[in-house]
C-alpha cells in the first residue's frame, strides 16, 4: 500500500506506542518510532530482578494497578492481541489494612457495590459511615464537579479523620500520586465519577499477571513492525530539525513529528528548533510558551521496594490478600504491599509501594523493611528498590498543562498534555490515541 505521509513518533511509552498504533491502524500513514533506551514502554515497563535462589523474574519498574474504567487501555492491548482477561487479575476495590480495617467492595453492579461496601466496612462507626455515604452522594447531585482551586481536601472537609486517613489519602495517594492537601478536587472527583460510574465494574482493580512491558508495548511493537512501520530501540532523537517542508529527525524527513516523550525532554527538544530566528515570529512565540509551560510542571516520585519472605505460609501466600493498605508515616512509607506470589511471581516475592516518595533509596529500603516487621511481622530480604523520581506530575488544584498542538505538524501527547485525568496510563494512552486523530 502506497504511504501518504511519514509521521515520527518520539517515545516509545505507553502514549507513543497508543498514539502508533492508533495511526497504524487508521490510516495511510508511515510511521516510525524512536525510542531512547534499549526496552519499550517508558516508565510502565519489565526490569529484571534476581531472587534469592539465582533464579531471574521480570518485574515492573514501579507496582501499577488499572482499573475497570480505563476502556481506552483496555481497548488497546485487546487490538495488538492480548486478552486482557489472561493478562490481570480483576478483583472490586479494596482498601483493607492488616488487621481487618477497612473497606471492600463486592463484586455487585454499581452504585451497589459502593454502598454495600461502605456500610460494611469494617472499624468505621455507623456515623462514620453515613458521613461518607452523605457526601458521595452531596458529589453525585453536583455532577461531579467543584472550583478548579479546591483540593481533594477541601472536599473532604469536616469529615472524620479515619475516613481521611484510611480512605481518601490513601485512594488520592495511588490515583493522583499527590497528596489530599496538595491534590486537585476535580481532577479526583472525574476518576471517581469514571470509576464508579462510567463503566460496569468501573472500579474494579486490575492488577497485571505479566510484566507491564507485555501487556502493551512491547505487542505493540511487535504489531507495528508486522504491519511494515519502523520501530527503532536504543535511537535518541538529539535534536528536531525544520526541513523545508516538514521535519528533520536523526537524517530522516517527516512530514509530521508527534512529540511522545516526557515534557521536560518535549520542551528541550522545541526550545532548541524553535531557537532558529528564521523561524515565523508568531509559531515561534507559541512553541516557546508551550516549552515554557512543559517545562513549570513539577513532579513527584514512586518508589517500589520488591523485599524477599524466606518462610511464606500456606500456598506461598505472606499476605492474606493480593494487595494490603499500610498506615503510612514519613519514618514507615509505604503506602500499600502487594503479594506478588498472589499475582504470578514466585512465593515469597513482596512489593512495597511508596508514592510521593521522598528521601533517599537506602533510608527508603530500610525503613520499609523496618515497617513490614512493625505492621505485618515479616522478617523481610530487601531485593532491589526502584526510584522513579519524576514519576508523575503533581496534580494540583488549577494546574495549567500544556496543550497538545505546538505548531503546524508538530503535536505532543503524554500523561501530563491537558486532559481530565492525572498522570496514568489511561491519560497516557487517550492522549495518544486523540493525538493520532489529529495527526491523521
Ligand atoms: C513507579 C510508577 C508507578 C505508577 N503507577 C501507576 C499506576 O498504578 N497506574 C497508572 O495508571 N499509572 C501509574 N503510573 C503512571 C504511568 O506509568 C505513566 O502515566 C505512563 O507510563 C506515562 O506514559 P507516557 O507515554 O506519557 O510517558 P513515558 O512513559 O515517560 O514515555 C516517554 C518515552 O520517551 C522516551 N524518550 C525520552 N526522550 C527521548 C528522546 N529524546 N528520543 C526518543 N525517545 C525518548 C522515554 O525513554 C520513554 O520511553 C506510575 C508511574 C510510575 C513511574
Amino acid at each position: 500500500m502506497a504511504r501518504s505521509q511519514r509521521i515520527a513518533v518520539i517515545g516509545g511509552g505507553w502514549a507513543g506506542m497508543a498514539a502508533a498504533v492508533e495511526l497504524a491502524a487508521n490510516s495511510a500513514h508511515q510511521v516510525t518510532v524512536w525510542e531512547s533506551s534499549a526496552h519499550w514502554g517508558g516508565r510502565a515497563r519489565g526490569l529484571p530482578l534476581a531472587l534469592p535462589g539465582g533464579e531471574t523474574v521480570t518485574v515492573d519498574n514501579g507496582q501499577h494497578i488499572l482499573i475497570g474504567a480505563y476502556t481506552a487501555c483496555r481497548a488497546l492491548m485487546e487490538r495488538v492481541g492480548v486478552s486482557t482477561d489472561a493478562s490481570f487479575s480483576k478483583r472490586p476495590l479494596a482498601l483493607r489494612y492488616p488487621d481487618g480495617r477497612g473497606i471492600r467492595f463486592p463484586d455487585r453492579p454499581a452504585p451497589w457495590d459502593a454502598l454495600i461496601g461502605i456500610a460494611t466496612a469494617k472499624g468505621w462507626s455507623l456515623p462514620e459511615r453515613l458521613q461518607l455515604l452523605a457526601r458521595a452522594a452531596r458529589w453525585r447531585r453536583q455532577g461531579f464537579r467543584c472550583p478548579p482551586q479546591a483540593s481533594v481536601a477541601d472536599l473532604c472537609a469536616g469529615l472524620p479523620q479515619r475516613l481521611l486517613a484510611e480512605f481518601f489519602d490513601p485512594l488520592c495517594i495511588s490515583a493522583l500520586n499527590t497528596p489530599i492537601h496538595e491534590a486537585s478536587g476535580q481532577v479526583f472527583l472525574r476518576v471517581l465519577q469514571d470509576s464508579l460510574f462510567a463503566v460496569d465494574k468501573g472500579s474494579h482493580f486490575w492488577l497485571p499477571l505479566v510484566d507491564l512491558g507485555r501487556l502493551f508495548p512491547e505487542a505493540a511493537a511487535t504489531w507495528l513492525q508486522a504491519r511494515g512501520h519502523d520501530c527503532h530501540l536504543s535511537a535518541r532523537v538529539q535534536q528536531l530539525g525544520m526541513a523545508e517542508s516538514g521535519w528533520q529527525i536523526n537524517g530522516h524527513r517527516y512530514d509530521q513529528v508527534l512529540l511522545a516523550c516526557p515534557p521536560w525532554e518535549a520542551a528541550r527538544l522545541v526550545q532548541a528548533a524553535f531557537a532558529n530566528p528564521s523561524a515565523p515570529v508568531p509559531a515561534h512565540a507559541k512553541a516557546q510558551a508551550w516549552a515554557d509551560a512543559a517545562q513549570r510542571l513539577a513532579h513527584t516520585a514512586i518508589a517500589t521496594v520488591y523485599a524477599w519472605n524466606p518462610a511464606p505460609g500456606a500456598q506461598g501466600h505472606s499476605l492474606p490478600a493480593p494487595w494490603l493498605a499500610l498506615e503510612s508515616s514519613p519514618a514507615q512509607p509505604a503506602q500499600f504491599v502487594f503479594d506478588r506470589a498472589q499475582l504470578g511471581d514466585p512465593a515469597g516475592l513482596l512489593a512495597f509501594v511508596i508514592s510521593t516518595s521522598d528521601g533517599d533509596r537506602a533510608d527508603i529500603e530500610q525503613q520499609v523493611i523496618a515497617q513490614a516487621q512493625a505492621q505485618l511481622g515479616l522478617a523481610l530480604q530487601p531485593l532491589k528498590t526502584v526510584v522513579e523520581k519524576r514519576a508523575t506530575f503533581a496534580c494540583t488544584p488549577g494546574l495549567q498543562r500544556p496543550g497538545m498542538v505546538i505548531a503546524p505538524s508538530l503535536i505532543a501527547c503524554g500523561d501530563y498534555i491537558d486532559g481530565p485525568y492525572p498522570a496514568t496510563l489511561e491519560g497516557a494512552v487517550r492522549s495518544g490515541i486523540a493525538a493520532a486523530h489529529v495527526l491523521a
